[in-house]
């Protein structure tokens, strides 16, 4: 995906804080945190929302789960973290390469959804 903006990261086209990486998955930090651990986790293979997922697609994000702890911890929410993957129009995805969120700290994160 050429002009897709997390594929130009993947590429080295925009420089992004990389936490970690293999051939399948990057990590970098979210460019606006909303807590003090806040980072993407993303397939390198462009796949554009869980609405576009098809089988094929099972062992990275299964992948991505079982990365997720090691990244929080290493990055300062040892004690747990949130993960969040938005999709599509309803749930306020903005960038349209899968992407997972990961946010912790030493605070909890609070209730899951705004009452
Ligand atoms: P979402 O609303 O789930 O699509 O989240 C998109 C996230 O991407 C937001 O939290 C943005 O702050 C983050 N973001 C956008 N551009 C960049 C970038 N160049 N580097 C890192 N994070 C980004
Ligand atoms: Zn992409």
């Amino acid at each position: 995906m050429q002009d897709c903006l997390f594929c130009r990261i993947v590429r080295g086209e925009i420089p992004a804080a990389k936490v970690y990486e293999d051939d399948e998955v990057l990590a970098f930090k979210d460019i606006q945190p909303q807590r003090p651990v806040h980072v993407l986790v993303i397939p390198k293979k462009h796949v554009t929302s869980l609405a576009h997922a098809t089988p094929e697609d099972i062992p990275v994000f299964g992948k991505m789960l079982v990365l997720a702890n090691q990244i929080a911890a290493d990055q300062g929410s040892p004690d747990g973290f949130r993960s969040i993957i938005n999709t599509g129009r309803v749930g306020g995805q903005e960038v349209m390469h899968v992407h997972m969120h990961i946010v912790g700290g030493q605070e909890p994160v609070g209730p899951m959804l705004k009452r």
